[in-house]
């Protein structure tokens, strides 16, 4: 189902949480809303649910207008970073919550949460209570309570955000896939670039409560509108004025460099490496090499170095 948001706008006093958002959500994708924090995602997140009612603008799902719809009828299914299971109830039980409570047969309802189960991967795990589960396990059960339904749209607020890194690396290969397979419509909302550029096929970039680019992640990376999109996409660093990225740049010989310059530092970060150097023009920019270059070249600190971008090698 697709999702069209038209001049939307949320206030909370004085704050202007949302300001005058259109954006297009295509039928089927998974669209991640990215931005730092207070940028205004989980507002519009909400605007999207119904959590919360726009000053201004429209919600329209599938061609229904729903801005004044309650959240109940809007067929959606939520999944927050802070997801609060039902505690008493083992993960069957928590999933089929929803179901129970639109009375459903529970033949239905059995077989649905057993489907479910397969699909996040927790068969085995219909007869544990909550807190026998890891944190990945608990979010992956919030996401088969929220599909349970078979809601028209997914949207999840940072739903891997308390994870630690490995966790969360391996939750985003899994909603992917999963994606693949159901292709509900889904919106995402992340202050992380990494996981909105891994996960998403469509990016909305929010800044002080506005849009500021949207699109396909690589074309955003490699067609950043501003310097706020370049820097906030992926690893940046200054370059005879211009906002670049560190692996766009190279180091040669003093003699065919661009500019001229004198390595401050050089921080090895497994396979890549970060290397400062001071220019003769007065700035410091920063170049992503790999270990290979590193030895290869003989890099070290004080050594003198060209810097230039790297040619297209197309
Ligand atoms: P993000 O999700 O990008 O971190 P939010 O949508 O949560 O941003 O918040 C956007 C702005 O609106 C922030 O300045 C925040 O403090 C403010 N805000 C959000 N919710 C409320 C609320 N319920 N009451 C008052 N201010 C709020």
């Amino acid at each position: 189902m697709s999702i069209s948001l038209s001049h939307l706008t949320k206030h909370y006093g004085k704050t202007n949480a949302v300001n005058d958002v259109s954006a297009e959500i295509g039928h089927g994708s998974l669209t991640a809303i990215l931005g730092p924090s207070g940028s205004g995602k989980s507002t519009l997140l909400k605007l999207i649910s119904g959590l919360e009612r726009p000053d201004e603008g429209t919600v329209v799902i599938d061609g229904d207008d729903v801005t004044k719809v309650d959240p109940r009828h809007r067929d959606i299914g939520f999944c927050f970073q802070h997801y609060a299971p039902f505690r008493h109830m083992n993960v069957a039980k928590n999933v089929a919550f929803g179901l129970k409570v639109r009375r459903r047969p529970a033949k239905e309802i059995d077989a649905r949460v057993d489907e479910l189960l397969a699909l996040v991967k927790l068969e085995g795990k219909a007869k544990s209570y909550p807190s026998q589960l890891s944190g990945g396990e608990r979010q992956r059960m919030a996401l088969a309570r929220a599909l349970a339904i078979e809601p028209r749209v997914l949207l999840l607020d940072e739903p891997f955000g308390a994870l630690d890194a490995v966790v969360r690396a391996e939750l985003r290969h899994w909603l992917k896939e999963l994606h693949g397979q159901i292709h509900v419509t889904t919106v995402l909302v992340t202050h992380d670039q990494q996981e909105a550029m891994e996960v998403a096929d469509q990016l909305i970039v929010m800044r002080s409560g506005r849009v500021v680019q949207s699109g396909n992640p690589l074309s955003l990376y490699e067609s950043p509108a501003t310097d706020f999109v370049h820097e906030f996409l992926g690893p940046s660093t200054m370059f005879q004025g211009q906002v670049t990225r560190p692996h766009d740049l190279e180091l040669v010989s003093v003699y065919q460099g661009t500019v001229k310059g004198r390595i401050t530092s050089i921080v090895s970060l497994g396979f890549e490496a970060q290397v400062t150097v001071e220019l003769s023009d007065g700035t410091t920019t920063w170049v992503q090499l790999s270990r290979n270059e590193i030895s290869t070249m003989g890099l070290r600190v004080a050594l003198l170095v060209g810097v230039r971008r790297r040619e297209d090698d197309v």
